[in-house]
């Protein structure tokens, strides 16, 4: 089961999507000054996969114009119209990216989360060139070492970076994780912000609703919510 932190969380069903966004803004601002951070160094992804763009505009609409989802096609259908609405919108991919979806993923997102293999890198760096813009890169890594996970082994991320730098000239702004369900996530917190920092990248995707205030204290410089936000996913349990 997955745990919602409760103080991140205005969880009574009334509470609106804004109401409940601002609760998470307010947690952000608290977490960021326990840890002697800067508010503005957080960028907050709001998560709204399995949500339809009637219940994301009132978040655009809230100011909030940093998105996550995790699905090529369902984002194709979603974004598209939202981002001529409001042109600023900065859209980032959380899931597996598949090689044949790559053209489309780089025209549709600003950022791209989960690098995780060569051949993915091989097909971005294709894409990138013929699209003529190239979307912000981070690398996933499976601090867990989960099989059913994707994401590179943490054995495997210097020299994978190393790839990518050489072989490709991107310039990877950090590195993405997703811990395992039933571990501390701290320790995957502080072993993604020791990768990072000794391949020199300044950012760290880390934190969800259930975590996100550890991941600040952390180092987190993207955090990814959704479910304190928008509330509990359509159709699905955890
Ligand atoms: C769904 C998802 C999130 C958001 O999870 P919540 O528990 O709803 O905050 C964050 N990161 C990734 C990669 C996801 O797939």
């Amino acid at each position: 089961m997955i745990w919602v932190n409760p103080k991140a969380m205005n969880n009574s069903p009334k509470a609106s999507i804004s109401e409940r966004l601002q609760s998470v803004e307010l947690a952000i601002s608290k977490a960021a000054q326990e840890a002697g951070r800067k508010r503005d160094e957080i960028s907050l992804v709001a998560v709204s996969k399995m949500f339809t763009a009637d219940v994301i505009k009132p978040v655009l609409a809230a100011g909030q114009l940093v998105f996550g989802e995790n699905r090529v096609q369902e984002a194709a259908q979603k974004w598209p119209e939202l981002k001529q609405e409001f042109p600023d919108i900065e859209l980032h991919l959380i899931g597996p990216l598949q090689t044949n979806k790559t053209k489309q993923a780089v025209e549709l997102f600003e950022c791209i989360q989960t690098l995780d293999r060569p051949k993915l890198a091989r097909h971005l760096a294709d894409a990138a060139q013929a699209a003529g813009r190239i979307p912000k890169l981070f690398v996933q890594v499976n601090t867990g070492a989960e099989p059913q996970k994707a994401g590179v082994m943490p054995e495997q991320v210097d020299d994978f970076i190393q790839t990518c730098r050489k072989d490709y000239e991107f310039n990877i702004a950090g590195l993405m994780c997703i811990p395992p369900i039933d571990e501390e996530p701290s320790l995957h917190f502080a072993l993604l912000e020791k990768m990072a920092k000794r391949n020199g990248m300044p950012d760290l995707s880390m934190g969800m609703s259930a975590d996100f205030e550890k991941a600040i204290l952390f180092g987190a410089t993207y955090i990814r919510v959704g479910r304190a936000i928008f509330g509990e996913r359509p159709g699905q349990i955890n």
